[in-house]
């Protein structure tokens, strides 16, 4: 370490990397349960992509009359996996989701309400009764900012119970030992420049999606994946990572999303022609189809020349024939985001929307406990959990259902902090760390800080986002990735001649950008890599070159490493086709349709 640092050092029982809806709920069930836990977090918490959620957070209360039942929730989920999700892990989540969401009830979550007063629920994609019988009423939501109202409550549920809050503190890397341990994490104190060294008996990565890596995305700016980035450098795996979910909304240019709430309060999509085209493509589930079968719906559209406008590469979301007085209370967000993104009165004309990259299904692998695992075998890593959209438990599969992360982030989020309540004794010794132990990640921090290039951290991103938009999105093929992964190494070539011009460490916001940049270009290689390598069609990953699903072959999980000499070295898990109780039988592989 160069001698012109020095750490400050902490010890906690439980440090949680990230402040979104799943960092917060473990750091809430890790401090009710007596550990003492620190959470750290780039953005303010409230800041974090979480707070952005609008359409709502799943789970079978059947508010509605609808006679909604969670076996119910739990087949929709592993039809929307497409066979991916592992069904030990779906039972686990759609079970929890009554006591969940009734937990946040209590907790304070200002949720919309019947006229009964229970907690008000909306239809959404792929949610439906008896196996596709009819549409559910599944999604329950606080108007369209279901997020915020979450975010903001379980914040102030963690001060209730103490967790310790680092704020504005950048994560540059976890500590492991050799015997592949991970014991704590260094950090970059943004507002003063200093450096920590934090250790902790568990270390929970919580840190987010990786949407950063594509041109257009409805994902803040934060979401870079950086945890996904240090468990790849710490030599571990990454789960799945070619299954990115494009939402059939975003508005056009913008990318900013208009919520599948709008669908699911009667909005619908239509071409160039005036023509409900969903009805061609999902004559059952129509507009409230899955979000990959939606995507490709309107990517097939544009491809046949019956996109609308000058360019005819946008479709229409109309909901101006619903109640103006309904989409106001309903949809108020959607209402704001037509007028300041795409100057239109949703309650009068259309919106242009076009598919827009949203969330990643892939991610760190985890078991339904949080805990990372390394392999094929599924061995724990000691130390380490992952949650939230940064891991890949895996409940989503090859697609997300909406309304399932807000989901994923709580259930799993407290699963998290029950074993870890489990494992950890509360103020147990640490061992002692060697002088060297954060070393690496300082030295990786000084190369970027003292970086002379010729290129701008902007420069080299954008290359990477159109190379992730051109070359592995909606629609794949063999030639098409293959030119991409080319283009990927011309990016890291790139990358060796990055150029920084603050030296400084306080607010620098130059060198915080060159750090996430260095998250995001792995993320790229990988996905694209895996997304070659499954020589298939499932859920969110269509290839071209293999129209179908292939269960013989792929019917498994897609494990991806890189190691810094940029090798790919890639392997597979078992899809668990189990359950964990006999309260509901495992789904068979079935044909997808909707
Ligand atoms: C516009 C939009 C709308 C959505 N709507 C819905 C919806 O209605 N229903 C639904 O179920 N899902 C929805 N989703 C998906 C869902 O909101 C996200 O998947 C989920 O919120 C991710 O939560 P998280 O806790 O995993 O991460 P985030 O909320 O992204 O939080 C990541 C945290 O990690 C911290 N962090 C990251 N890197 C570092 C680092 N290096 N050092 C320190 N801290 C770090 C950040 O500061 C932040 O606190 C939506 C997503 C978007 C983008």
């Amino acid at each position: 370490m160069s001698a012109a640092y020095s750490f400050i050092n902490h010890t906690y029982d439980v440090i949680v990397v990230g402040a979104g809806g799943a960092g917060l709920r473990s750091a809430l069930g890790m401090s009710a349960a007596g550990l003492k836990t620190a959470c750290i977090t780039k953005v303010f918490p409230t800041r974090s992509h979480t707070v952005a959620a609008q359409g709502g957070i799943s789970a079978a209360l059947a508010n509605m009359g609808d006679g909604d039942d969670w076996r119910y929730h739990f087949y929709d989920t592993i039809k929307g996996s497409d066979w991916l999700g592992d069904q030990d892990a779906i039972e686990y989540m759609c079970k929890n989701a009554i006591p969940a969401v009734v937990e946040l009830e209590h907790l304070g979550v200002p949720f919309s309400r019947t006229e009964e007063g229970k907690i008000y629920q909306r239809s959404f994609g792929g949610h439906t009764i008896k196996q596709g019988e009819s549409m559910a009423k599944r999604a329950c939501a606080a108007a369209d900012r279901t997020g915020h109202a979450i975010l903001h409550t379980l914040y102030q549920q963690c001060l209730k119970h103490q967790s310790e809050f680092f704020i504005e503190y950048f994560v540059l890397d976890l500590i492991m030992t050799d015997d592949g341990r991970c014991v704590g994490v260094i950090a970059w104190c943004l507002e003063d420049g200093t450096l920590h060294r934090f250790q902790a008996h568990i270390v929970v990565l919580a840190t987010g999606g990786y949407g950063r890596t594509y041109f257009s995305c409805t994902s803040a700016h934060t979401c870079t994946g950086d945890g996904n980035g240090m468990v790849l450098r710490a030599g571990l795996p990454l789960q799945d990572m070619e299954f990115v979910q494009f939402h059939p909304t975003g508005i056009y240019t913008a990318g900013c999303l208009i919520t599948e709430g709008a669908r699911g309060e009667g909005g619908y999509l239509t071409n160039s022609e005036g023509e409900r085209f969903m009805e061609r493509y999902a004559p059952h589930a129509k507009d409230l189809a899955s979000r990959d079968v939606v995507s490709r719906a309107i990517a097939i559209e544009l491809l046949e020349g019956r996109g609308v406008g000058e360019h005819k590469d946008h479709v229409h979301l109309h909901v101006e024939h619903l109640d103006p007085k309904l989409v106001h209370e309903r949809l108020p967000g959607v209402v704001e985001t037509a007028r300041v993104f795409a100057c239109v009165d949703a309650t009068k004309g259309p919106i242009p929307v076009l598919p827009t990259v949203h969330y990643n299904m892939g991610g760190i692998p985890t078991n339904y406990h949080g805990q990372v695992i390394k392999d094929s075998n599924e061995t724990v890593v000691p130390g380490l959990m992952a949650i939230g959209e940064a891991a890949c438990v895996s409940v989503h599969g090859a697609n997300r259902l909406g309304t399932n992360s807000l989901l994923d982030l709580v259930v799993f989020g407290r699963a998290a902090a029950l074993k870890a309540a489990e494992i950890i004794k509360p103020n147990s010794p640490h061992p002692t760390l060697k002088k060297e132990d954060g070393a690496v990640a300082v030295e990786r921090f000084d190369r970027l800080r003292y970086a002379n290039g010729s290129l701008k951290t902007s420069h080299i991103r954008l290359s990477m986002q159109k190379t992730m938009q051109q070359h592995c999105a909606v629609f794949r093929k063999q030639s098409l990735l293959e030119e991409g992964i080319d283009k990927l190494k011309d990016v890291n070539t790139m990358l060796a001649d990055i150029q920084i011009n603050d030296r400084s460490f306080i607010w620098n916001t130059d060198l915080l950008e060159a750090l996430e940049l260095e998250n995001l270009l792995p993320q790229s290689t990988v996905t694209i890599n895996s997304a070659l390598h499954r020589t298939e069609s499932r859920g969110a990953h269509a290839r071209d070159d293999y129209p179908e699903r292939d269960d013989v072959n792929w019917l498994k999980h897609s494990l991806c490493w890189l190691d810094e000499k940029q090798v790919i070295k890639l392997d597979t898990r078992s899809v668990h086709m189990h359950t964990l109780t006999n309260e509901v039988r495992p789904v068979p592989l079935q044909k997808r349709v909707y």
